[in-house]
């Protein structure tokens, strides 16, 4: 049995893209543990095709159109007429007004009108169709309205999506066609419902093996997009948007943001003397000390070549000072010839210092980190006057 558990396991894993960690596997199960940045790409991921699927739909619609005129008696065709208008507007309406902008509640939502809006057409013109005798080619295209449930379902395919989002969205689905089966009971068909339900049950399953297979590919590519190959830690790119993620969060509670600018001192000298390869070592393992010294909500970033931001949210510039003596005083490593390493770092706060924008915060730890370097090396800046402020290690 256990054979048979681990023939299963392997297979299931193998399907999954091999720079899948085993971390990262929960992560297919549900959302909870995604970081930030995976979730803001993954909802700006997921509007983004509801827009394009809106866009098809709102020519598909009103062409599709066409078809009933040629087959349906002018009575009838009219009045689908005037529903494929309602349907085109919906669709434009959410193709137009619907942005990303990285929430995932509204992604949720996003999907939720984009199928909801086909979902009130087929109800709406199923219950016309039932009222008119059709035959023969009308009766053909008339079934073929019914095809939506199915194609809702094979949609689903389209999203990245871990297994529980995929399952409540299903559920979703499949609960409201067994609404629509217990409405029509005393009519309905029950061999070809049960059928149906039953091939619905199995667009599920393929689906929701689609959607996290998706997801695993995005949460490998995230990753490898958001860190430095280097040093492991965030890389410029991702590091941006941190920081303006944290500055609107920190707006928004009034809460204050600190960031240190950090570079390391004479670093030319360790490639100079010892090589490259010692240099990327010693910028390895620098990383690795900072790290290991931060807080949980403390972000650390390669900014650029020996440069390293650390983003400290609800964080006050004297705590962040604090802070960076105890680092200056448990030290960052030491060179391939055992000297120690020192680094000048400049300190801002965004409430102390009164800035503006995160742009502002950046160009004063910036500023202040080169008048570090200015008075000495070896030391932190957090005014505007670096005598008082400097602290000598
Ligand atoms: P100081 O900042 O104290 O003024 O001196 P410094 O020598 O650190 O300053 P500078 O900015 O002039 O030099 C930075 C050096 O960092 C230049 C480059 O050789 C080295 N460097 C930048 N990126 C990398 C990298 O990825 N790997 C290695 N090994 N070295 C790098
Ligand atoms: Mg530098
Ligand atoms: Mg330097």
């Amino acid at each position: 049995m256990s054979k048979f558990l681990d023939f299963i396991s392997q297979r299931l894993v193998n399907f999954l893209p091999n720079e899948l960690n085993a971390q990262e596997l929960s992560q297919l199960l549900w959302p909870r543990n995604h970081s930030l940045l995976l979730s803001r790409r993954r909802a700006t991921m997921i509007v983004n095709r509801v827009r394009f699927f809106a866009m098809l739909f709102t020519l598909l619609t009103p062409l599709w159109g066409v078809i009933d005129i040629i087959v349906f008696s002018p009575s009838l065709w009219v009045k689908l007429a005037l529903l494929r208008l309602i349907t085109t507007a919906a669709f434009a309406a959410l193709l137009i007004f619907y942005r990303p902008n990285g929430s995932l509640f509204d992604a949720y939502r996003a999907i939720a009108i984009l199928f909801l809006i086909p979902t009130l057409f087929y109800i709406a013109s199923h219950s016309l169709l039932s009222n008119y005798e059709l035959t023969n080619l009308s009766a053909a295209v008339a079934s073929g309205y019914a095809f939506l449930p199915f194609l809702l379902m094979a949609g689903l395919a389209i999203f990245p999506l871990s297994f529980a989002e995929s399952l409540s969205l299903a559920g979703t689905l499949l609960i409201a066609q067994g609404l629509a089966g217990y409405l029509n009971w005393s009519t309905l068909n029950w061999p070809s419902f049960a059928g149906g339900f039953w091939l619905l049950i199995l667009i599920a399953g393929v689906t929701t093996l689609a959607s996290a297979s998706q997801l695993a590919f995005m949460i490998t590519l995230v990753r490898q997009a958001i860190h430095d190959p280097l040093t492991g830690i965030f890389s410029r790119g991702s590091g941006k948007e941190i920081i303006n993620m944290q500055w609107a969060g920190a707006k928004r509670n009034n809460q204050p943001l600190a960031l240190a600018f950090i570079d390391l001192d004479h670093f030319k000298e360790v490639n100079d003397n010892f090589g490259h390869e010692a240099g990327d070592n010693t910028l390895r393992q620098f990383a690795a000390e900072l790290g290991k010294n931060l807080r949980d909500s403390d972000s650390l970033l390669r900014w650029g070549g020996e440069e390293f931001l650390i983003v400290m949210p609800m964080t006050s510039i004297d705590q962040a000072l604090q802070a960076m003596q105890r680092m200056q005083k448990v030290g960052f490593g030491t060179r391939p010839d055992g000297v120690p390493l020192t680094a000048s770092i400049g300190l801002a706060e965004r409430i102390n210092d009164n800035l503006q924008d995160p742009e502002q915060l950046l160009a004063l730890a910036d500023n202040r980190m080169y008048q570090a370097k200015q008075a000495g090396r070896n030391r932190v800046c957090a005014t505007e006057l670096p005598d008082q402020a400097i602290a000598p290690n």
